[in-house]
């Protein structure tokens, strides 16, 4: 047994230590699927390129390096029609770049939170087409900050194609869940939002497809790219019919369910002219893991599209920073307790080893 003193030693050390979580940031946790279920394994295999450095060389990287050129973080090389395997000083400055726009600590390295965020699910949207006007501010907009001009007040119809759907959900789940995503937005700017059975004059055209679906941005199976939407005043919202959607966890226990709320919530975003945020906890973050639920518009989120379309005049900054600050009040005292709970088990133990 060791002497008393160690024990104190370690009990103090453990006491002193502060685990660091920032305030804002909930740690994404990271889904491992294991081969058994049925899907692509989409983007999976990048994992194996983990802590590979700059200089080295490792087989499949190309596949690693079109990853970041199809998200608009590194160009396509001059010489060859082709990437090459090796881990080159061009590939860093585009790690260097995804780093710095997904909110990840800034290493040019292959590190753990790179490669998780890396292959968790995303939006098929490229990170570039968007430009941030703000150098305080984390949301950004379409090159040329497009809008929709629809006159004062502002209502926009929405219909849900009848050829491209899904049978898993039934549409009166799909209507319901897109209706609540477009009133999170229409709470915030003055623009209101209307459903109509007229799909080919709707002005935002909802459908589900899958893989190559005419518009060069074909959707790849179960997770990897999720749905992507375009521009004003485009109006297309394409969401990948492969996906496992669900509209309630506790009815669906596939790991490889996606939350079709949080999604449409996102890419309205898009089709109201937003680009992503490097905020994690903003509904235009980019990434979203399965079983992940992330629908509350976040002041980065509502700044953007205020600063597009004006405010709603009912709308109150003051209730969304009360409703912010308590969840990061939650998430301080949430850490604090754990840290308590543990110490106080850890004193136990030790008086208890003492004892004994
Ligand atoms: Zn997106
Ligand atoms: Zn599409």
């Amino acid at each position: 047994m060791f002497p008393f003193f160690s024990y104190s030693f370690i009990f103090a050390t453990l006491l002193l230590w502060r685990p660091c979580f920032a305030a804002r940031i909930i740690p994404e946790s990271v889904t491992v699927i294991t081969t058994t279920e049925k899907h692509n394994a989409t983007w999976h295999d990048f994992s194996k390129f983990l802590h590979a450095e700059r200089g080295s060389h490792v087989s499949g990287m190309a596949e690693l390096k079109k990853y970041f050129h199809r998200f608009g973080y590194l160009s396509l090389p001059e010489t060859t029609p082709n990437f090459t395997d090796t881990f080159d000083s061009n590939f860093q400055s585009a790690v260097f770049l995804y780093q710095k726009q997904l909110g990840l600590p800034v290493t040019g390295e292959l590190d753990s939170d790179t490669i998780s965020t890396i292959v968790s699910p995303r939006c098929g949207v490229s990170d570039t087409a968007t430009k941030r006007i703000h150098t305080t501010r984390h949301f950004a907009y379409f090159n040329g900050k497009p809008r929709w001009l629809r006159g004062s007040p502002m209502t926009l119809t929405y219909a849900f194609s009848p050829d491209y759907t899904i049978e898993t959900l039934s549409l009166s789940e799909i209507r319901t869940v897109f209706e609540r995503s477009f009133k999170r937005w229409a709470s915030v700017i003055p623009v209101s939002f209307h459903e109509t059975e007229k799909y080919q004059s709707a002005d935002i055209k909802i459908g589900f497809y899958l893989g190559d679906h005419g518009d060069g941005e074909p959707f790849d199976g179960v997770l990897g790219v999720l749905a992507h939407a375009f521009s004003p005043q485009n109006g297309r919202f394409h969401l990948d019919a492969a996906e496992n959607w669900a509209v309630d966890f506790d009815h669906d226990d596939s790991k490889v369910a996606v939350d079709l709320e949080s999604v449409a919530t996102h890419e309205i975003g898009h089709v109201l002219g937003l680009g992503h945020s490097s905020i994690k906890e903003a509904v235009m973050y980019p990434n979203l893991s399965p079983r992940k639920k992330k629908v509350d518009l976040k002041i980065d989120d509502v700044e953007g599209v205020q600063s597009l379309y004006g405010s709603n005049p009912n709308f109150s900054f003051s209730s969304l920073l009360q409703s912010e600050n308590s969840f990061n009040l939650a998430v301080r005292l949430e850490t604090g307790l754990y840290r308590w709970i543990f110490s106080l088990g850890l004193a136990f133990l030790i008086l208890f080893l003492g004892a004994s």
